[in-house]
């Protein structure tokens, strides 16, 4: 195993090193992630020296917190390999960004008999604000054909494609198998019909570099609190030929250029996306995340969270009876798994009796539950600043709760 030096990058994470949590494996990064002391720090010295109002403050004091704000764009930007700020709008995570572009985009261009394809495999967020759109406009919701392993189907996708379809929805990795999807290839297949791909990057950006321009899609999303930011934040990339034609998911102060009585008119993005106070502390802290993140090295994150997901693969497979959901394509640090005829919770719940946090339960896709024939399942995700030790400890715990449960 590549010496990461985990146990340094350890030490930068308060909740990892604090006395109250002396002992816990946290194999639940797929959930949230930690915060480094840096992000941690970023937020209280908001707070307690330079809380103030942005982009409406005439004081030197608003213009600096406004400048730190911004800066934290242009950090986004940089991250995403997106061209321009304009295209980075910050909402409150993930699920707003789909919200959004299903009304903003979809309501607008989505109509009667239409098409929006999404996958069976997606989170509930990136599924059910498509269907909310689809009921509302009369349009048709399918799936996006994937293959035995959960992976987009290349040939029977381009089989369906045609005009009508006016959207693809689709995960970049999966919070369940952990399998990364060939957006390129997805992307290149939908431009032949013009067709715009949203893809959920927010189980993707914590693992891997992610390049929107080399990926070509036209909308993309990510949390902050699962790349080591705050809670309520969140981003949600779009392409710079949508910006003039989308209108606004939410309307109130700061995102106009005039207003009167009767009638109003949009300012330009991303502040025409951002209407009201933002989460001003968030975003500073989701700009020092992204930080931390380029300090460590995306590239280094990546290798080492390869040789620890394949440690773990190899320790996890050794287990009698257990069904590891994803077949052998996982590379994402990602392990959902139930254990002949065991329920799910019970061994999370045992597992948390000996300090390993995991999660359990349908994992807020019951979609894929379904396609797998499981009503739910144990899922452990790793972090970078996770350690082999841990996952000898994890599978030690795991044989133990096993050994009772079937006792
Ligand atoms: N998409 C995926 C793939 C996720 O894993 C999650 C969170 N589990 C979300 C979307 C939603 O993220 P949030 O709750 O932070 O908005």
């Amino acid at each position: 195993m590549c010496d990461f030096d985990a146990q340094n990058i350890r030490k930068l994470f308060p909740y990892l090193i604090a006395k109250k949590n002396k002992g816990v494996v946290y194999f639940d990064n797929a959930a949230t992630t930690h915060k480094p002391g840096s992000v941690i720090n970023r937020i209280l010295e908001f707070y307690s020296a330079e809380n103030c109002n942005i982009h409406r403050s005439s004081h030197k004091a608003g213009a600096f917190v406004t400048e730190e704000y911004e800066a934290a764009r242009a950090l986004v930007r940089d991250f995403l390999s997106a061209k321009n700020t304009k295209e980075i709008i910050f909402t409150s995570g993930a699920t707003e960004s789909v919200n959004l572009v299903a009304h903003s985009y979809g309501l607008n261009s989505v109509s009667e008999g239409d098409i929006v394809l999404v996958s069976p495999i997606e989170h509930h967020s990136n599924l059910i604000p498509w269907q909310v759109l689809a009921k509302e406009k009369k349009a048709i919701i399918q799936e996006v054909p994937v293959n035995e392993n959960f992976v987009v189907d290349l040939e029977k996708l381009q089989s369906i494609l045609s005009g009508r379809v006016k959207l693809i929805a689709i995960n970049h990795v999966s919070n369940v198998t952990g399998i990364v999807q060939d957006v390129k290839a997805i992307v290149s297949a939908a431009k032949r019909f013009n067709i715009p791909v949203f893809v959920d990057g927010a189980q993707a950006v914590p693992h891997i570099n992610v390049d929107v321009a080399e990926l070509g899609c036209d909308f993309y999303c990510f949390s902050g609190h699962k790349v080591f930011g705050p809670t309520g934040t969140g981003v949600l990339f779009v392409k710079t030929d949508y910006l003039d034609g989308l209108n606004p998911y939410k309307t109130g102060g700061q995102m106009v250029s005039t207003v009167s009585f009767n009638h109003s008119e949009w300012g330009e993005s991303p502040l025409k996306f951002e209407a009201g106070t933002p989460n001003i502390a968030g975003v500073m802290g989701l700009g020092e995340s992204i930080k931390f993140i380029n300090a460590v090295g995306m590239k280094n994150i990546s290798i080492y969270e390869t040789e620890l997901a394949s440690y773990m693969d190899e320790q996890i497979r050794k287990i009698p009876h257990l069904t590891l959901y994803g077949g052998t394509l996982r590379s994402m640090p990602v392990f959902s798994f139930n254990v002949n005829g065991l329920h799910h919770y019970d061994i999370a719940t045992l597992l948390s009796e000996k300090n390993i946090f995991v999660r359990a339960g349908h994992l807020c896709n019951q979609s894929l539950m379904s396609c797998l024939n499981i009503d739910g399942c144990v899922r452990a995700s790793l972090s970078f600043y996770n350690t082999q030790k841990e996952i000898d400890l994890f599978i030690d715990a795991l044989k133990r709760v096993l050994k009772f449960l079937i006792r």
